[in-house]
């Protein structure tokens, strides 16, 4: 049995990690596909999807999550009842998909695939737009994430990129 999750991860923080670990606990194998991979340099999705793809394998390992899964970037298409081909078609085959977004959720419902919402998990704060947020203000945002995310914002200057693309055009 293989499960799907797809996500933006901007950036991959704690409520993902446990997402993942609760998805393991049924199925086999685990595709999460990295969504909107074709946006970085913004304010909504900072990360590339490489640096992502770099949060998300190193926050598994440091987790001890060893079950066999793939990471795979997609890109956004200006076509939503397309979608589901589209992330089919870079996928490998799978017979359920994880997701708590509404749109997601329709989409592949409509396309006859099995549907699991996980649970929420501390939603307040483990959520990207928080932890975004706390970078920006320069409040602390290290606590949300696993270490390992830490370190590839750290490597990459996630911060200051983010704080880079804040400023205002001085004319
Ligand atoms: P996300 O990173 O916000 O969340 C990923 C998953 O983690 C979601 O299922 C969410 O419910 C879960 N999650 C987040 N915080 C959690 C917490 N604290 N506890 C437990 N679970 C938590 O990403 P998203 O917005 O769901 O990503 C959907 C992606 O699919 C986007 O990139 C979007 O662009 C893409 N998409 C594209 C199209 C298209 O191209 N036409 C259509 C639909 C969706």
């Amino acid at each position: 049995m293989r499960g799907l999750l797809i996500g933006r991860f901007q950036p991959f923080h704690l409520g993902h990690i446990y997402v993942i670990k609760e998805i393991a606990k049924e199925v086999d194998e685990i595709i999460i596909g990295i969504g909107s991979a074709q946006k970085s340099h913004s304010l909504e999705n900072p990360f590339t999807a490489g640096e992502r793809l770099m949060m998300i394998s190193r926050s598994l390992y440091e987790n001890g999550i060893h079950k066999n899964y793939y990471i795979i970037p997609i890109n956004d298409i200006d076509n939503n009842s397309l979608w589901v081909s589209h992330v089919k078609s870079l996928t490998p085959p799978f017979d359920k998909v994880y997701s708590g977004n509404p749109l997601v959720k329709r989409l592949f419902k409509e396309a006859g695939k099995e549907v699991a919402t996980p649970p929420l998990f501390n939603r307040r704060e483990y959520s990207g737009t928080e932890i975004r947020r706390r970078m920006l203000e320069g409040e602390p945002w290290e606590e949300l994430v696993p270490k390992a995310v830490v370190k590839v914002i750290e490597e990459v200057r996630g911060v200051e990129r983010l704080r880079d693309l804040a400023k205002k055009d001085v004319l």
